[in-house]
């Protein structure tokens, strides 16, 4: 394994990455870049404890306390725009030269940016779910809802997180929107902290694995399970990794080549080795 955003390890990463069609994994990594912070990269030690969907689903004041703090938080996420990585991305797909794209982020952003086919490996944020009857509201709607039931909550000064949450305190005084198909409790369209990514989507993401020539993850410690299984399934079947992450990450054992480096400008270096 070669460390560093030494030229060799460039080098070597271009040469996998342009040898066939790719499969990429994205993380919070991709979409620093965008002013959505990342709880795990470096330099930030506090990690907030972020609600469960058991938590969300205690109760009222459970509601309350997610929304409030989702509502402040997509104030800015909602604004986000796609960086360099999304649109580098956009040009590999346009050109064939993916069999797929994989992302731990809930933000969009791929999609913003005009990527096609993603795979949402955790949900999206712009997409509103009603716990109860099923009924999905786009997440825009739900915003404009909640400013029309909650005037002037949105303009608090508050610290941002990237899953759309926020640090705030009291909530109580937060009035929550109730689905408009049956009067039951909303929730994002995202993976929540403990849950599980469904069978069906992983599934999904192993056949892609199998097909692709390399896997190159971007951004992402692979922290939890549901990204590094994909990374240990491609080392099984001898498929090369290449990892470009700032700071370690647990797929580095496993990787053929690990960049230390940012997202954007090591993307900038590979796709010279397409031209
Ligand atoms: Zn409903």
């Amino acid at each position: 394994m070669d460390v560093g955003a030494d030229r060799g390890g460039v080098e070597q990463a271009a040469r996998i990455v342009s040898a066939g069609r790719l499969l990429v994994l994205t993380g919070a990594g991709v979409s620093t870049d965008s002013g959505i912070p990342d709880y795990r990269g470096p330099g930030r030690l506090a990690t907030p404890t972020p609600m469960t969907i058991q938590q969300l689903r205690s109760g009222p004041e459970a509601m309350q306390r997610y929304w409030a703090r989702a509502h402040l938080g997509w104030a800015r996420m909602g604004h986000a725009e796609p960086n360099a990585t999304h649109h580098t991305l956009v040009e590999w797909e346009r050109d064939g030269r993916l069999v797929g794209l994989v992302t731990q982020n809930v933000d969009g952003l791929h999609e913003r940016a005009g990527h096609r086919d993603v795979v949402d490996l955790h949900g999206r944020v712009d997409r509103v779910l009603c716990m109860d009857c099923g009924d999905v509201t786009p997440r825009e709607e739900v915003q404009r809802r909640h400013e029309e039931l909650n005037p002037g909550w949105s303009e608090q000064t508050v610290v941002h997180g990237p899953d759309g949450d926020v640090q705030l305190e009291d909530t109580s005084g937060f009035v929550v929107a109730p689905c408009l198909a049956c009067g039951g409790r909303l929730r994002p369209d995202v993976v929540f902290f403990g849950g599980s990514v469904p069978k069906p989507v992983v599934e999904h993401c192993f056949d892609l694995v199998a097909q692709a020539s390399a896997v190159l993850v971007l951004g992402s410690s692979l922290h939890v399970m549901s990204g590094l299984r994909f990374v240990r399934r491609a080392a099984a079947l001898g498929t090369p990794v290449v990892v470009v992450n700032r700071g370690p990450t647990r797929g580095d054992p496993l990787a053929t080549v690990k960049i230390d480096a940012g997202c954007a400008e090591t993307l900038g270096d590979l796709a010279i080795a397409f031209a």
